[in-house]
């Protein structure tokens, strides 16, 4: 495995040695011996094997977990020490964030600088934020009526509880990122959990649970099982030792993952697909507006599950904001996401690069025109930052999640017509709009049919703020207040006095 450019050696020895997976506190080979292997999207060359988990070592996880869960030092753990570990955590990966980015930059290719700075760093912080909530979860006490027992007197009040063994399965785009979003809030709360990586992006979930053991929590705390979706992603949704399931990927997969949990009445979270809207009003920062727009698609090269990758532009401004969005499109510099000078990575796979071109070459077919980019490369997955124009709102371009560096933009006239526009998909992940007109702003944020609406900004995210989906984009929320209560269970006490 050549990697041409230079790398801490700690991250050339994670990627070199023999990976196995971590259950129970012990590091295993799959218990069939198969292995599966990941590859640099940078180059498309082999990067290394993991195990490939079955439904065998999918239980033993589980088992494991629910043991740490059901009886042993995790389970009487006081909300101090859950905080502090995940604080002693958080600061394992800020030792060790270079060697966390250069894991996501070999894996999925990503700029190992944005890695460093969104994904690990985003990490850390979201970890602090949940270890403050560990000793935050409060229950209350209610003053009952219980009118047909008149002269007896109660103490009535509702526990919080955390909800057990968490089931989490996340996607390739942020592996780390939306692990830990998971991780956060299960630690937090005192569940245990069973993670299963996206089959192209083992490696970071690998070197996390390594920190996670080395923080100290108790075995079987945090179980890692990688394979591919269909056999372990598979086993762990229909569990019945899995009491929580939490899940990042495709609405296609959440369907049958949300379907499954309904068969054992697990508690179930989804974080699905989007189409999300950039629309830009005519009395914007326009430079400001296409210079966000243009981020809002082409960072992470538009594998961001809340990408703008629908721009609607008031009219009379349309040409010159996307003269100016081909323009920074144009002056990218896509390469190895180990150059610091590299603007932009390559896509994931050779699948994902090929979804892509396929509907860029619809767009053509159904007559768009590409105001920039358009082609794709190789070696590695390559597409260029591209804009379709001259797109219809009905087209399978407009209506469908394509989850590359591409964006359809078309023009509208009033506030209505964008309002409209922005709500006519099926999903409804993220928004974003451009304007200073603060009463415009106001009329169209209770409009807008989504989880996060972003004004003058687009995909920024806060620890506190929950993020997730109106729509196919989603059930529950990600982040935030709502995060803890989808990581517990409400015990009503009723004491006769
Ligand atoms: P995917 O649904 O194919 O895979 C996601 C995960 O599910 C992987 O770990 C995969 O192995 C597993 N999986 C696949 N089939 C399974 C099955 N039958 N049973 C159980 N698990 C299974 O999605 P992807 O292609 O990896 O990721 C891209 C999608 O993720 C996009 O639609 C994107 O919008 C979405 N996403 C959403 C968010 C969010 O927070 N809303 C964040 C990131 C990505």
């Amino acid at each position: 495995m050549p990697i041409e450019f230079p790398i801490l050696p700690q991250t050339r020895a994670f990627v070199t040695r023999q990976l196995k997976m971590l259950i129970d506190g012990r590091w295993l080979d799959a218990a069939s011996g198969a292995t599966m292997s990941f590859l640099n999207p940078a180059t498309g060359e082999i990067l290394g094997q993991v195990p490939s988990a079955a439904a065998e070592d999918v239980d033993r996880a589980v088992q494991a977990a629910r043991r740490a869960f059901d009886d042993s030092p995790w389970s009487r753990m006081r909300p101090r020490e859950r905080q502090n570990l995940l604080w002693k955590l958080a600061d394992l990966m800020e030792r060790d964030a270079q060697l966390l980015a250069e894991l996501e930059c070999l894996n999925n290719g990503k700029s190992a600088q944005v890695a460093r700075v969104m994904d690990v760093q985003l990490s850390i912080d979201f970890l602090r934020y949940m270890a403050g909530w560990a000793t935050k979860i409060e229950g209350s006490s209610i003053n009952v009526s219980m009118p047909l027992m008149p002269d007896a007197q109660f103490h009535g009040y509702i526990r919080r509880e955390a909800v057990g063994v968490v089931g989490a399965i996340v996607a390739w785009n942020f592996p780390l990122l939306l692990a830990c979003w998971k991780l956060g809030p299960a630690l937090a709360t005192g569940c245990s959990v069973v993670l299963k990586p996206a089959d192209e992006t083992p490696l970071s979930a690998l070197k996390l649970a390594e920190l996670v053991q080395e923080a100290g929590y108790p075995d079987g705390v945090f179980n890692v099982v990688t394979g591919s979706g269909l056999q372990a992603g598979a086993a762990l949704t229909a569990h019945p030792g899995v009491d929580k399931l939490t899940f990042t990927g495709s609405t296609e997969v959440g369907k049958q993952i949300g379907k499954a949990a309904m068969d054992n009445m697990t508690r179930v979270t989804l974080e699905l697909g989007g189409k999300s809207p950039t629309v830009v009003l005519a009395d914007a920062n326009l430079q400001e507006a296409a210079a966000g727009a243009a981020s809002a698609i082409f960072f992470n090269q538009g594998q961001v599950c809340c990408a703008g990758s629908r721009l609607y532009v008031q009219r009379k401004h349309f040409d010159n904001v996307i003269a100016d969005i081909a323009g920074i499109a144009n002056g990218m510099k896509l390469g190895n996401g180990l150059d610091p000078s590299v603007d932009m990575g390559p896509l994931i796979s050779a699948k994902q690069q090929g979804r892509v071109t396929s509907y860029i070459e619809l767009g053509r077919q159904l007559g768009a025109t590409v105001a920039c980019g358009g082609e794709s490369f190789g070696p590695g997955y390559f597409v260029k930052p591209t804009v379709l124009v001259d797109v219809d709102q009905k087209h399978r371009l407009v209506q469908e999640e394509i989850f590359g560096p591409v964006l359809v933009a078309m023009p509208f006239d009033d506030l209505d017509e964008a309002v409209r526009l922005a709500n006519d998909s099926p999903y409804g992940l993220g928004a974003s709009i451009w304007s200073n007109d603060l009463s415009a702003v106001h009329r169209l944020i209770p409009r807008i049919k989504s989880g996060s609406v972003w004004v003058n900004c687009h995909s920024a995210l806060d620890p506190a703020l929950p993020f997730g989906g109106y729509k196919m984009s989603g059930v529950g929320r990600e982040m935030g207040a709502a995060a803890i209560e989808h990581y517990t269970e409400l015990k009503s006490v009723l004491i006769r006095l």
